[in-house]
């Protein structure tokens, strides 16, 4: 049995957070959540013992970062000295995924994973296509980049749900792979599911999941068998969703219909699946995402870096789609900007403010994003629930004298002091436990750039 003493904690359908929370739990898993009562009394029965770890702070139940390439933060920093867009800074990215093996992509995920668990992060949702070996040959074990994933995920402390990505094509018309993309093809996308099917980590950190890169990467005839294996294994679907309008025009060009009418009509849309991005659906396509309980994850210090477009929140909230958020290109590794990226953009482009409120931000950071990621035990500071807890200093430079319901919208991942993950402490005073991030990221990343 462990206990934690939280100074305030943000309870499931609560507008802001509690003062005084005792939270126990064993075995992983939270036994008892009870607000004491006039600040430090017990409720009678209840026995506050003196090895309580203490929590100064706000505890919020664990972040899930439900859309990531481990990769992609060897590319911090990289891509801001000139012009350019997505597509340009998508040449740098392949120059990078053109380096890695197993073993540097385990070094360099582990030290991402790291960050992320320093940042509050105690689940990722791991977007993963960099399957193959140079030119396109499989490695003696044909999930050993998946293998290294997990590993890395292991070492830092943090839950995985790898999203096995199939990524056939190079555009919406069906051109071959070329170059390194050719690492993530698997051929077709029954030969991916044979692969991914050999495929099953074994560990109570990790769960496996789907993914259609895009409607560019996936042809329409083979939509299907995607969706197919997900549903039948019980798994998420994830797919990249009109990131760019191009991709809009691409699909119109070649099948007369949006990229989420193509979706829709390949039975890929549904309550257990997420579209990454919605940057530039049309309100039919808002609809349809809506209607079929499809969710959305959002990604905007990425859509903002990539200078993608700020995408229909509040809409696609209303239309009937459960939000996630993502940090994805690791340009920023921080969910308090991504969520309070969500109301900020919003406010950008509609000239009024006040579209989300802090639970509602909460609520996408947490349990949102856990069930995105096939985790419907997490994300929630209740009993049954996975023992995840993320405190937040408020005392900080950034935080002294914030309302604790202020503090989505101050924090940042530099203000998280203590990580629990399933009842173990991987953070503390702000210090990885077993890893040491900046060190890793160093070396990780001179390995891939120089
Ligand atoms: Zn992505």
């Amino acid at each position: 049995m462990t206990r934690w003493l939280a100074e305030y904690a943000w309870l499931p359908d609560h507008a802001e957070p509690t003062p005084d929370v005792l939270i126990e739990a064993e075995g992983g898993r939270i036994t008892a959540v009870t607000p004491l009562v006039g600040g430090g009394a017990a409720p009678a029965g209840v026995e506050v013992l003196g090895d309580a770890v203490r929590l100064p702070g706000l505890t919020l139940p664990g972040l899930a970062n439900a859309h990531s390439h481990a990769f992609h933060r060897a590319l911090r920093g990289r891509t801001h000295g000139g012009r350019g867009d997505f597509w340009s800074w998508r040449d740098v990215m392949y120059d990078v995924a053109a380096r890695l093996d197993p073993d540097s992509y385990l070094a360099l995920a582990r030290a991402a994973y790291a960050e992320m668990a320093l940042a509050g992060i105690t689940c990722v949702g791991e977007f993963h296509y960099l399957h193959h070996g140079s030119e396109g040959r499989p490695y003696a074990d044909p999930n050993a980049m998946s293998a290294a994933l997990v590993e890395a995920a292991a070492h830092a402390g943090i839950r995985i749900t790898l999203l096995d990505t199939a990524y056939l094509t190079a555009s919406v018309d069906g051109a071959e792979l070329a170059g390194t993309q050719r690492r993530f093809g698997d051929g077709d996308a029954l030969r991916w599911a044979e692969r991914v099917d050999a495929f099953r980590p074994e560990n109570d950190h990790a769960r496996l999941g789907a993914a259609i890169h895009s409607v560019r990467a996936v042809p329409a005839e083979q939509l299907a068998t995607v969706a197919g294996w997900a549903d039948r294994n019980g798994v998420p679907l994830h797919v990249h969703l009109s990131e760019q309008p191009a991709e809009n025009d691409a699909c119109r060009a070649v099948h007369g219909c949006s990229p989420t009418r193509l979706l829709a009509d390949h039975g890929v849309l549904g309550p257990h699946t997420t579209a990454v991005h919605a940057t530039h659906p049309t309100s039919a396509d808002v609809a349809l995402l809506g209607e079929s309980r499809t969710g959305v994850c959002l990604c905007p210090t990425t859509e903002r870096d990539l200078a993608d477009g700020i995408g229909p929140a509040r809409r696609m909230a209303e239309a009937g789609s459960p939000l996630s958020l993502g940090s994805d290109s690791h340009a920023v590794v921080d969910l308090f900007e991504e969520a309070r990226a969500v109301e900020l953009d919003e406010r950008l482009r509609t000239r009024k403010r006040g579209h989300f409120s802090a639970a509602e931000l909460v609520t996408a950071a947490t349990v949102g994003g856990h069930a995105a990621l096939g985790w419907g035990d997490a994300g929630r500071l209740s009993v049954g629930d996975r023992a995840d807890l993320v405190t937040v200093r408020l005392d900080s430079a950034r935080t002294a004298g914030v309302p604790p319901v202020g503090a989505f919208f101050t924090a940042t991942a530099a203000d998280v002091t203590h990580v629990v993950v399933d009842g173990r402490t991987v953070v503390a005073d702000g210090r990885h436990l077993t890893v040491d991030v900046p060190a890793e990221l160093h070396a990780a990343i001179r390995e891939v750039t120089s």
